[in-house]
């Protein structure tokens, strides 16, 4: 038999800190999670934790147990919502390695976000190191069945004490993990969505780019209306005509024109204030290793619209980590009236991209991008 190598701790990236928790999740309970995950509802046992100050900068990385944190009521984060996060998964392949998809690309994007937010930008190799750290500590805690991943949260607070509204001059960094399984567990059924007109997720110069906790507190009302109006989730539309296609929900959205050898994709540019999504850009490169066109550009409501109707819009999807395709079926809105894309069912197109990217994300082909980062 092999002897298989011990996995290693903390990372090379960044020197962490370990201490392992002494009362870890007994294996028959994390088996249980396991079976049935849902979306990242049961925390692994441990989590990384460094901070920022102005005179030591990021210093203290360490992993330490799960468990609750503290914060004085006067913490900035608490009152003026310096917050921002990430999300990403790491998969466990056939041969038992464990990988991340993009990771620094993770990272990148969680650094643009701390500046919009005018925090203390994190070190992309602490973010990948943080990560590595996380995942090798409770790498039992990664799935193996295919469709599940351990879901990876990012998350950076101000932390600096006082009620003056200022940059925190103290931020701290964490990161949890917690098993997932389908983000929608009625499985790939087309959703329907609601075109918001009443509210926006953002604006031209405002926070729309950043994955900051403010964004999400804002759109919940917009997803209520939706609820009220018996869709699923909700169609984000600029903010000035409120006519221009930008996102559903927490995803990105694609629109596919035609059929079979004539198909071409279009996804919603990336004017300001969309939040430029990982998947997104992964699919433009996919769809180009398809041979399947695909651009980005410019969608009205009123295209959308006239598109199903005279058959050009065969497919509409959103797309993201959490999720990574959901096929579009119905369409409501006040001023438009409702319509359906293909008939309400799951378009061709969706499903190839779908199953093109997972198998990439889950090592079925070669990784000819170099998208794929190795944990263990
Ligand atoms: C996170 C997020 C996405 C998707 O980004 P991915 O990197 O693909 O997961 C899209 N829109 C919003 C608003 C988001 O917060």
């Amino acid at each position: 038999m092999t002897q298989t190598p011990p996995i290693p701790q903390g990372s090379a990236l960044w020197p962490i800190d370990v201490t392992t928790s002494s009362n870890p999740t007994p294996s028959a309970r994390r088996a249980e999670v396991l079976a049935d995950p849902g979306f990242a509802k049961f925390p692994t046992d441990h989590m990384v934790h460094a901070t920022w100050t102005a005179d030591a900068g990021w210093h203290g990385a360490e992993l330490i147990p799960y468990g609750p944190l503290v914060f004085d009521p006067t913490a900035n984060f608490l009152h003026y919502g310096q917050a921002i996060f990430e999300g990403l998964k790491a998969y466990r392949y056939a041969d038992g390695s464990i990988k991340t998809f993009r990771p620094f690309r993770n990272a990148t994007r969680f650094a643009n976000s701390a500046r919009r937010l005018a925090m203390a930008e994190l070190p992309e190799e602490l973010f990948v190191a943080s990560i590595e750290a996380l995942v090798r500590a409770d790498n039992e805690w990664v799935p193996s069945d295919a469709e599940k991943s351990l879901y990876l949260r990012p998350f950076m607070l101000g932390t600096e004490l006082g009620l003056g509204v200022r940059p925190s001059a103290r931020y701290d960094y964490y990161l949890i993990a917690a098993p997932a399984g389908a983000y929608f567990p009625q499985g790939i059924k087309p959703v329907s969505v609601w075109l918001s007109d009443d509210y926006v997720r953002a604006a031209a110069g405002g926070t729309g780019e950043a994955k900051c906790a403010g964004n999400y507190a804002a759109s919940l009302i917009a997803q209520a209306e939706a609820a009220q109006h018996g869709c699923d989730q909700v169609v984000w539309l600029d903010a000035v005509e409120r006519r221009w296609v930008e996102e559903m929900g927490g995803m990105n959205l694609y629109f596919v024109y035609g059929s079979g050898d004539s198909a071409r994709l279009v996804t919603p540019k990336l004017t300001g204030s969309l939040l430029p999504g990982i998947t997104r850009d992964s699919l433009l490169t996919v769809a180009e290793d398809l041979g399947i066109r695909a651009e980005e550009g410019s969608i009205s409501v009123e295209d959308w619209r006239d598109g199903c109707a005279s058959g050009e819009i065969t497919e509409v999807f959103a797309c993201g980590t959490a999720a990574v395709i959901t096929p579009v079926g119905t369409v409501k809105s006040r001023n438009l009236g409702s319509w359906e894309i293909s008939g309400g069912a799951t378009g061709e197109v969706t499903m190839r991209l779908r199953g093109a990217l997972l198998d990439i994300q889950t090592g079925q082909v070669p990784d000819r991008h170099n998208w794929l980062h190795t944990i263990c």
